[in-house]
């Protein structure tokens, strides 16, 4: 059986550069399913849908194709046979999937996806929902955090290394909106799984938080071969 291991946790808690250096280390796939939302999302702005249209979404996302193939141990992103996997990180695409992945359809697809992909493959996989819903028999379940103000001072740092001209108060308010909204949607709501290991990573460096992962991983596998 494949092996899985589910990280969870707020926009900017460092999941997906933790996340990609575990599985380096364990030869594992990283699956960023951010990303398979974010494809979601830009399909939406690229067929002028309204965010808060969520009949529309419903019946749109039926046609959105996306898929995911590694390079060279990267993942890319693909819409409908396009490599959209830049063009995903923008802002605007990213506060779109945050409204428009509290669809059920949206979710219902993706899910089904992610589901797929662990099923043959041995995963590190990040998001919301890994550990409550997508993969709940996940060998390792961990959920990330890190203050507000951290997280926004992660992203500033990314972005204007980007070239981005950006607004540190504007973005730490917009991770707090982003927070609420992903943690109390209807569907697959952004909290800790009752088995998951709490780790804040405010006072961390990547390779701490990266190392104890491996650890708690390892401790597992462990534990479960007696
Ligand atoms: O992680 P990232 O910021 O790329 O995710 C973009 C958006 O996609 C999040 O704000 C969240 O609303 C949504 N998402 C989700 N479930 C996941 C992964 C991401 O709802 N498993």
């Amino acid at each position: 059986m494949s092996k899985k291991i589910a990280i969870d946790g707020p926009a900017g808690a460092g999941k997906s550069t933790i996340a990609k250096i575990v599985a380096k280390e364990l030869g594992f796939i990283y699956v960023d399913t951010g990303a398979m939302y974010r494809a979601m999302a830009l399909y939406m702005i690229n067929n002028n849908i309204d965010a808060s249209d969520s009949e529309k979404i419903s019946a749109t996302c039926q046609s959105a194709d996306i898929t995911i193939r590694h390079e060279g141990g990267v993942q890319r992103v693909y819409l409908n046979g396009e490599d959209v996997s830049e063009l995903v990180r923008k802002e605007e695409v990213g506060k779109m999937a945050s409204a428009s992945s509290v669809n059920g359809d949206v979710r219902k697809k993706l899910v089904e996806l992610q589901q797929k992909l662990a099923q043959t493959t041995d995963v590190v996989m990040d998001g919301r929902d890994i550990g409550t819903v997508v993969l709940p028999d996940a060998d390792l379940k961990v959920f990330l955090t890190a203050s507000s103000r951290v997280r926004a001072e992660r992203r500033y740092k990314e972005l204007t290394e980007k070239g981005e001209i950006c607004d540190i108060d504007a973005i730490e308010k917009d991770i707090i909106d982003r927070d609420y909204r992903d943690s109390h949607r209807e569907i697959s709501p952004l909290k800790q799984a009752e088995d998951a290991v709490l780790v804040d990573t405010s006072d961390m460096t990547i390779d701490e938080v990266a190392g104890k992962i491996v650890d708690l991983y390892n401790n597992v596998g462990a534990k479960s071969s007696f």
